[in-house]
């Protein structure tokens, strides 16, 4: 039986590309060496940093006056480092969307003053603002697309102060237009490769400050300043690779978009389960639903669980339930996932008939 891992993360990487990296495990391109013990200053490992960062441009488009860092301490120290290297006045503006825009502005606040613009009230009744008009603001930073909750925006906000997006849980999802974004960032291990690594995409003009400690300036990081995780900037290179080889992000997004709508059409239409985002800020890579039971969801989870259909309990914070759709999980998850939530309320407790 196929498992389909929908897992808001680490996600589901490319079977090929977990079979490619096992194949090549002991000796790295023929070297007798395994990739874990090369050094992250071999001639073998920059071509591996050089093949990532082009790629990644191909794919996202993304300018030639931007930077691509790769870093550690995942999207959760950019929380921090995104307020220390861009003050200028000390006030940032943030959207509060969800929990990882609460736990950014969290630690924001530790190095000036955060205005919070505006407030998501309910994850099903989410409303992004208009616009922003202050200058005096050094950034404005926005989750482009909540993995908790699973609301996204379909429409930026116009603003003339830099706009600094989290991108965890969309990166290479969906189109993104990097010249909108002063700072895009997001960690590896949703729709890139394993945890471990942490890209962040900035433009080379935005403002910078001095004095920092080393790691947690991105002046340092133009190369590589001290070793990085090197395996899973390895794995990412090879999902890239895969990514250009299936048609890149527009390929992506169109099969995302189906699998999302054949999930979302179910949860539509389905007596027993209902999607807990509707209208136009549905997510596309994460899908939060229930049978309106806490105790009921529970008992799908383990149904699902004996069908293939692994990780979709939701997050510890919220409950329920949630299937996480990234670039790896292919229609016929999307597919399953619908045939077992059909079983189940057909009454049918028994294993998948596909299966
Ligand atoms: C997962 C996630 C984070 C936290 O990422 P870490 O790499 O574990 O720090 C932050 N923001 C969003 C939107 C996420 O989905």
């Amino acid at each position: 039986m196929t498992i389909y891992n929908f897992s808001a993360g680490p996600g589901m990487l490319p079977p090929s590309v977990l079979r490619d990296v096992q194949e090549e495990f002991l000796s790295f391109q023929g070297t007798g060496m395994s990739i874990v013990e090369t050094s992250h200053r071999s001639a073998r490992f920059s071509d591996v940093v050089t093949s990532f960062k082009t790629r990644l441009s191909r794919l996202m488009d993304i300018p030639t006056n931007y930077d691509i860092l790769l870093l550690q301490g995942g999207a959760t120290l950019q929380f921090s480092m995104i307020p220390m290297n861009l003050t200028r006045h000390g006030r940032f503006g943030y959207i509060d969307t969800g929990v990882w825009s609460k736990k950014a502005i969290a630690d924001a606040r530790r190095f000036g003053e955060v205005e919070v613009l505006a407030t998501s009230v309910e994850r099903a009744m989410w409303a992004p603002f208009d616009s922003v008009t202050s200058e005096s603001l050094d950034y404005l930073h926005v989750t482009l697309n909540n993995t908790i909750e699973g609301t996204r925006y379909r429409d930026l906000p116009d603003v003339n102060v830099p706009l600094v997006a989290d991108v965890s849980s969309n990166i290479l999802a969906e189109r993104i237009d990097v010249s909108r974004f002063g700072l895009l960032y997001a960690g590896a291990q949703k729709n890139i490769g394993p945890s471990g690594l942490t890209v962040v995409i900035k433009r080379q003009d935005l403002a910078q400050a001095t004095d920092l400690p080393s790691y947690l300036d991105y002046a340092n990081h133009l190369d590589l300043l001290n070793t990085p995780s090197t395996f899973s900037i390895y794995v990412a290179e090879r999902v890239l690779r895969w990514m250009e080889e299936e048609g890149g992000v527009a390929a992506m997004q169109e099969k995302n978009e189906r699998s999302s709508d054949i999930v979302y059409d179910y949860l539509d239409r389905s007596d027993r389960f209902r999607a807990l985002v509707n209208g136009a800020s549905r997510s596309l890579t994460n899908i939060p639903f229930t049978t309106g039971d806490v105790q009921e969801d529970k008992v799908f989870e383990q149904f699902a669980e004996t069908n293939g259909v692994v990780e979709i309990g939701g997050h510890r914070s919220v409950g329920g339930l949630r299937a996480s759709l990234y670039n790896a999980m292919p229609e016929a998850g999307a597919r399953r996932l619908v045939d077992v939530m059909r079983a189940y309320e057909e009454g049918k407790h028994v294993s998948h008939p596909d299966v």
